[in-house]
């Protein structure tokens, strides 16, 4: 029994190379359940990153278009606004043009030209004319060429419907007719300091002071020079 036991034990005994193989084997087992589990790892993070990424791309898709709707929503009422304040703008220019046209100077009456002494012995050519509210006005009288101008002085009325007095043109000698082609009357809201007249405003945005005489008159008008022909009408005015 013995021996057979022995023989047994020596028949089955496994030899170093067996040995050696059994371990090879299972570290081979062993390196490959870890690189599986490795692998296995890693791509189940890289499931996980690949929806994170998803989701943040969702997220970021979501907040781009909340971001668009902002920015146009903001465009909108920009726009809105912009349009209300370019029409209550539009309707005050109409409302300030209304009020300005309705202050335009108008006719009262004839407008003339007649000699006129100024002085006993000195005649001049003056035009005459009346308006239905006061003033401010400076005249100039212009050549044929236009190039050739002056400034003719004015002479407000004394009372409220009494004549403007345009001094156009020396008329001293005995003239029939005027080295003059056309007047410009240019009018202004009046001010305190000029003549008799009440101060008012006009408020459609032209200054309201002509400074030299050079900014631009609230109204302006043109009238040809034409002397009266007949010296007998002359006499009958003068
Ligand atoms: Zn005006």
């Amino acid at each position: 029994m013995h021996s057979l036991l022995h023989a047994a034990e020596t028949s089955s005994a496994p030899s170093e190379a067996d040995w050696l193989a059994v371990v090879v084997a299972a570290i081979a087992v062993i390196v490959a359940a870890v690189a599986g589990f490795y692998a296995k790892r890693s791509a189940d993070a890289a499931d996980k990153n690949v929806t994170a990424a998803e989701r943040s791309a969702s997220a970021a898709e979501v907040s781009a278009a909340i971001a668009k709707d902002s920015v146009s929503i903001a465009k909108d009422s920009a726009y809105a606004s912009s349009v209300s304040a370019n029409a209550a703008a539009d309707l005050l220019r109409v409302e300030l043009d209304r009020l300005h046209n309705e202050y335009e100077p108008k006719k009262n009456g004839e407008w003339l030209f007649v000699p006129h002494n100024r002085h006993p012995d000195h005649r001049w050519l003056q035009f005459r004319f009346k308006l239905d509210r006061e003033y401010l006005v400076l005249a100039t009288a212009s050549a044929t060429n236009d190039t050739v101008t002056t400034v003719c002085s004015v002479t407000p009325p004394g009372q409220p419907d009494d004549w403007w007095l345009v001094w156009v043109e020396d008329w001293s000698s005995d003239r029939d007719h005027s080295a003059w082609r056309e007047l410009t009357l240019r009018f202004w809201p009046p001010q305190a300091r000029v003549g008799r007249a009440r101060p008012w405003n006009c408020v459609c945005g032209r200054q309201l002071d002509p400074g030299e005489g050079d900014t631009a008159a609230h109204w302006d008008f043109e009238v040809d020079v034409k002397p009266p022909e007949s010296y007998d009408l002359m006499a009958s005015l003068g």
